[in-house]
């Protein structure tokens, strides 16, 4: 179905049916409304290597079709009963070609529609022992659904149906061509192959370098997999299964999830073809980059400065208040609402649109506006309130948003130390008494190689003896109490990482766990002003969203998935 479904594609349909029937095994029917074969290559598909998709062979470097090497046909031909309906835009009539393993047992006129519609049945009927390596039934049927979600999702001005056993299973419309990412019937298309957990929670998202281009969605950080499969990638628009270039996308999103939980994305990558080989892969899924790192290191930045304006949080922002001014009386201000989705852009349309209803015809001007660059503005959130002692309740404009107190405080400080780092001015103090702690002996060989690293951090410890080390300075507002353990826990991590990937991972490290033991913790009463405080810090920050381990800071609950609780429309 996959190679059919590609055929269809790369002959330019713009609609694609499939009819299964027991998983395909049984029957499969693919009609497309494509340009169709010429009556001579409705017979010629059918030999081995026999491709329209080459007319030269520097085409095979710069390949923009699914196909290219005619094989498909050929063998589904020698393993099943095919018969073949085409015609083309300018012929009256169209040709009929039947086949019963790979031999061809008719061929002749026949009125069709354009386009080409293409039957198999009985797979496998000559080779039984193929069967016993196909799963059952509802499996393949699964496996052919999900090929037809992921082509949907790259050309979105393709409608696609799927009908198994006389039962529709999948249905998309077309989009216009070049539709926007946000048009209703592409973010549709995601939905569907992403997944239903996606729906509210979906960002559409492009970018580019010189190098390349990434368009598609990616989700918030708390909708996330165990595995792998939630990340779907296209290269020029073909459905990929590249190991380095989901490295990328996991690397991207690395501070913002848990330790074994992995993103939900789908990404296409436009890049020149003459820079990929597709031909690595029997089934053209894996692909091979004339120089991949530079691709990878280009798709880490463009989607972790996409990541570290934590759009999740942005959508769920009330709108932007706006005050404008009659500049001869400032004291009357007028105040509108701009939505905050879109904040470089929907400033001035906003500042208009008030201009104009409130008739404002003198000379106006922006007098206050939240930073429209950066995050969330939590701190304009409604407070409601704190419930047990651990969990921060604000209402948003669209959605109910919970924080975890430890956590967002967490990332507050986190940031507050990277910052400081990166400026050499984190603060220390002396402590009265040194802290004397036991190590063992990864542990104290781990302070014997990476000990001048502490000092950075604020932190002044110095071996002693052979088992033992001395605290004599703490960062400025650590908790003594926590100093060994910090210490204890960094030691072993250093000992546990045979190979530190970067200086700047370590750092990252060192701060989380830093931040970790000085902030506020979960069962803390905490006052009205401290929560507006704490507000107020995380507004200041990037990555707002989620604490340094990658566990969430805040969850919003929209209101629609709140009205569902109550089965409210
Ligand atoms: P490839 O796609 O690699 O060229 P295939 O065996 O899949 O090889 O198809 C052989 C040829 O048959 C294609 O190159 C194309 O010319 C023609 N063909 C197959 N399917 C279709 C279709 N649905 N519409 C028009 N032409 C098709
Ligand atoms: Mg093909």
């Amino acid at each position: 179905v996959k190679e059919l479904i590609e055929n269809s594609l790369d002959a330019g349909a713009t609609q694609i049916d499939v009819q299964i029937s027991e998983g395909g095994l049984a029957r499969i029917v693919v009609i497309d409304d494509g340009q169709g074969m010429a009556a001579d290559d409705a017979v010629l598909c059918f030999s081995r290597y026999a491709t329209s998709k080459l007319k030269t062979a520097a085409d095979l470097h710069k390949i923009n079709s699914f196909g290219f090497r005619g094989e498909a046909l050929a063998s589904i031909a020698s393993i099943a009963k095919v018969r073949l309906l085409t015609r083309q835009k300018h012929s009256e009539l169209g040709r009929l070609v039947v086949l019963e393993a790979g031999k061809i047992v008719l061929v002749e006129d026949a009125g069709c529609p354009v386009g080409t519609r293409i039957e198999i049945e009985n797979l496998f009927y000559n080779v039984p022992a193929r069967l016993k390596f196909i799963k059952s039934p509802r499996s393949e049927a699964l496996a052919v659904e999900n090929v037809m979600r992921m082509a949907s999702l790259a050309k979105t001005h393709v409608g696609f149906s799927l009908t198994s056993d006389d039962k529709l299973r999948f249905e998309v419309r077309q989009a216009p061509l070049d539709a926007p990412l946000g048009h209703e019937r592409c973010l549709e298309r995601a939905i569907a192959s992403l997944g239903e957990a996606s729906r509210y929670y979906l960002y559409p998202f492009a970018a580019k370098t010189d190098l390349l281009e990434i368009s598609g969605y990616v989700t918030a950080p708390l909708v996330t997999r165990r595995d792998m499969r939630g990340i779907r990638l296209y290269v020029n628009q073909r459905p990929v299964e590249d190991k380095q270039l989901v490295q990328a996308v996991r690397v991207a999103y690395r501070s913002l999830l848990e330790v074994g939980r992995n993103p939900i994305c789908a990404l296409n990558i436009v890049i020149n073809p003459e820079l990929v080989d597709v031909n690595v892969h029997p089934r053209k899924s894996e692909v091979r980059f004339s120089d991949a790192s530079r691709v990878q290191s280009h798709i880490i930045r463009l989607l972790s400065d996409f990541l570290a304006g934590t759009p999740w949080v942005k959508a769920f922002a009330p709108s932007v208040r706006v005050a404008i001014a009659d500049i001869p009386n400032e004291s009357k201000l007028s105040f509108y609402d701009a939505p905050l989705n879109k904040p470089a852009t929907n400033l001035a349309p906003a500042m208009y649109t008030a201009a104009v209803s409130s008739n404002l015809t003198r000379e106006t001007k922006v007098i206050s506006y939240p930073s429209l660059d950066g995050h969330l503005r939590y701190a304009e959130l409604k407070i409601v309130g704190q419930v047990d002692a651990t969990f921060l309740l604000l209402e948003g404009s669209k959605s109910m948003i919970v924080l975890d107190q430890h956590a967002a405080h967490e990332r507050v400080v986190f940031q507050r130390l990277k910052d400081e780092l990166q400026r050499q001015e984190i603060k220390s103090q002396r402590m009265l008494f040194p802290l004397q702690i036991a190590l063992s002996k990864e542990q104290a060989l781990a302070l014997e190689e990476h000990g001048n690293k502490f000092a950075k951090y604020g932190f002044e410890v110095d071996l002693f003896g052979e088992t033992e080390c001395l605290v004599k300075s703490i960062p400025a507002d650590f908790r003594a109490q926590s100093a060994a353990e910090v210490i204890l826990d960094v030691l072993d991590d250093l000992s546990n990482h045979q190979r530190v990937d970067s200086l700047d991972e370590m750092s990252d490290h060192i701060c989380a766990q830093i931040a970790c033991h000085s902030s506020i913790r979960a069962g803390q009463t905490l006052q009205m002003e401290e929560i507006k405080a704490l507000l107020e810090e995380l507004d200041k920050i990037e990555y707002g969203a989620h604490c340094p381990h990658g566990r969430p800071v805040m969850r919003a609950i929209p209101f629609g998935e709140m009205a569902k609780w109550f089965h409210r429309s």
